[in-house]
């Protein structure tokens, strides 16, 4: 049933979606939605891919964000995207520390690979999308392709893994991507 599988297409959060906080997004009314990425997601939910949150949000494993507030946030991320057209079909969080070692936590593909599973995706013909090298890194060691933006922590200077290029923001890597032969 191979030919059942869907493409999607793999969001960082914080430097993609919405600001990157250098103290982490705490509360609802922390979370910014960078301009233009909202119209993007829009244009994303009348394509066939899916829509899939892939987030490391340390500061839970840090006690500086309780598991349930971070969950508050992406439900209501999820709800107001809806509201206005978007669509996302499922939300990843790594709750854990760096030094928890987890297969998890971005550069590793583990939140990538558990969506693939639970939401029949077919890696190869995916794309991870994310304002850091780690992104692209776990998108890499998913299988998928790859594409950095450069808002967020895209704007820090850094070396591009092989094959992954960078792009202005959402906008830019959604018509990158609906161009790019399948
Ligand atoms: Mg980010
Ligand atoms: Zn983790």
């Amino acid at each position: 049933m191979a030919e059942t599988l869907r493409a999607a297409i793999f969001l960082d959060r914080d430097g993609v979606i919405n600001e990157n906080r250098a103290q982490y997004v705490r509360t609802w009314e922390q979370l910014q939605l960078l301009a233009g990425a909202l119209p993007a997601l829009v244009r994303l939910a009348g394509s066939a891919f899916a829509v899939v949150i892939v987030t490391n949000q340390s500061a839970i494993g840090r006690g500086l964000l309780g598991g349930q507030m971070a969950q508050h946030i992406n439900t209501q991320l999820v709800a107001q995207l809806a509201q206005a057209g978007a669509r996302i079909d499922g939300v990843y969080v790594c709750p854990h520390r760096p030094d928890e070692d987890c297969a998890c936590r971005k550069p590793r593909p583990g939140m990538l690979l558990q969506a693939a599973r639970e939401l029949q995706l077919d890696l190869a013909k995916s794309w991870m999308v994310g304002d850091a090298v780690t992104d692209a890194q776990a998108g890499l060691a998913a299988g998928t392709r790859a594409l950095l933006v450069r808002t967020g922590r895209g704007s820090e200077p850094g070396v591009l893994p092989a094959g992954v290029s960078q792009v202005a923001d959402l906008a830019a890597a959604v018509d990158h991507i609906l161009s790019s032969p399948s």
